[in-house]
């Protein structure tokens, strides 16, 4: 390994046919991850009378989880 700074990929340019909302770790599909309800409207899709902005209103967000 070289260098020290991680890009997680949120941060500028995203390439993609997918649009990635703030709360999710990668798009849709994207092998290693699944859905996750969202942690911050507990998978409502809106806090309060506006769309959740974590999740995009969906109530769902994309989480890695695979462990490499
Ligand atoms: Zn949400």
């Amino acid at each position: 390994m070289s260098g020290g700074k991680t890009d997680n990929g949120s941060s500028g340019a995203t390439s993609g046919t997918g649009r990635l909302n703030p709360g999710d770790d990668a798009a849709p599909g994207t092998p290693g991850t699944g859905e996750d309800v969202c942690p911050q409207c507990q998978g409502k899709g809106r806090l309060g009378t506006s769309d959740c902005p974590t999740c995009g209103g969906t109530g769902i967000v994309i989480k890695g989880v695979a462990g490499g």
